[in-house]
């Protein structure tokens, strides 16, 4: 039996959780779940995701609780590769992608990995991931079996991406590697690289003969534009080259727990992409098949109308622009509120970085006595969710800030 089963260990973040939970200030703050939140600390419902929740619910034609077709609900897929390649992209024109629906970002890259260790040729590859990189990058990936290496990405002293390492380290990964790389709002750090440095990676790629996954969390909640947040994905269909993509809704549609996702396949343009893309969706179908019969149904369904109705949609890039600007908002407030207690260091980088988290470089030590003496609660990486920040707490995270660097 299974009597002698070892105990794992708690995910990092349910540690931070129980801490939180037990802190008994009525002045505490938690930094630490990627879940956005509006200026009164609440969850926001997004209003385009509410309006289309509402037709959901008035219109009595949908077979709503039958199961979903096993690769997703086609109106769901078809508009999120829409919105994640460009509705006018050349690979959706000539049949080179192929796009289904799964638990959310997480389950995209659960089922990618899956699809490469089972059919790239063997010897199972290698994956790169960037260090850091959110935690379950690794997990996910090992829990499959491939072999995770890290690619050096960003630079604690300068706190600034460390582009050449990247790059040379990739060059000397072997041909026929799995690289990881975050499409926008990179997690933890908030650095992305620019449009040359991705047109670089695009060209190593290519050379190197390496296997891109693109994992796209944060597409319009990065800069407010869903264009410009899928920068790095049109580079590389541009080039013509193979590749997956894991995509999430959850924090754009603020859908978290409803699981809506996609995972994408995008076949190298040559003549027979679209007979590659029929017999991977074939094989895709079975992984599903056997890991969960179908996906869920409202959270996509839901997300399908907003997608499908062009005035939600277009709500729907103003409720982005709300998000975003609000981040950005508090990036500036707290940077701000350090240089006016002129604590020590530089605080730039709070402003240099994007989307939903701050690297604010503090030390695992510091970040320990910001939970013990000031109530505010973040991981010891430093990492910081900055909608977390808002008008009413800014300044006193600030003034602990400042107490513990100055410690
Ligand atoms: N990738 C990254 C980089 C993320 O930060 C997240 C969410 N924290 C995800 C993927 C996937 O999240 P979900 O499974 O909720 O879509």
């Amino acid at each position: 039996g299974l009597a002698t089963i070892p105990k794992a260990p708690a995910d990092f973040l349910m540690g931070l959780k129980k801490d939180f939970l037990a802190d008994e200030s009525t002045q505490k703050v938690a930094l630490v779940v990627g879940a956005y939140r509006d200026d009164k600390g609440r969850p926001w419902r997004v209003p385009a995701v509410m309006e289309a929740e509402k037709r959901y619910f008035e219109d009595s034609s949908y077979f709503k609780h039958e199961y979903s077709p096993i690769l997703g609900i086609s109106e769901f897929t078809h508009a999120a590769s829409q919105v994640l390649l460009g509705k006018d992209s050349p690979a959706l024109a000539e049949g080179r992608v192929c796009s289904v629906q799964t638990l959310s970002g997480t389950g995209a890259l659960h089922i990618g990995a899956l699809l490469l260790t089972r059919f790239l040729p063997s010897p199972t590859p290698w994956a790169f991931v960037p260090a850091p990189t959110w935690h379950l990058h690794r997990q996910c990936f090992e829990h499959v079996g491939l072999t995770v290496k890290d690619y050096p990405y960003y630079d604690g002293v300068t706190k600034s991406l460390t582009f050449s390492a990247m790059e040379s380290a990739l060059r000397s990964a072997p041909p026929g590697s799995v690289v990881l790389l975050q499409v926008c709002a990179h997690n933890p750090t908030g650095l992305d690289l620019d449009e040359e440095q991705w047109r670089l990676i695009v060209s190593l790629v290519q050379e190197q003969r390496l296997f891109p996954f693109l994992d796209c969390a944060y597409q319009g909640f990065a800069s407010g534009s869903l264009t410009k947040d899928n920068l790095a994905i049109r580079l590389f269909i541009e080039a013509g080259v193979e590749m997956v993509i894991a995509q999430s809704f959850s924090k754009t549609m603020g859908l978290y727990g409803q699981r809506v996702g996609c995972f994408h396949y995008v076949a190298a343009a040559h003549s027979d992409a679209p007979g590659v893309v029929e017999r991977v969706a074939s094989q895709l179908a079975i992984l599903i098949r056997s890991e969960m019969s179908a996906a869920p149904s409202y959270g996509p369904r839901v997300a399908s109308i907003v997608l499908n109705d062009s005035e939600l949609y277009a709500e729907w890039e103003r409720n982005l622009v709300t998000m975003s600007s609000r981040i950005t908002e508090m990036r500036w407030k707290l940077r701000q509120e350090l240089e006016k207690l002129e604590t020590p260091g530089t605080w730039k980088h709070l402003t240099d970085q994007i989307g939903m988290f701050g690297f604010t470089g503090l030390t695992p030590a510091q970040c320990q006595r910001m939970k013990s003496k000031h109530h505010i609660h973040l991981p010891s990486s430093g990492r910081m969710s900055i909608s977390d920040l808002n008008t009413a707490n800014v300044a006193r995270v600030a003034m602990s800030i400042d107490e513990v660097v100055r410690w």
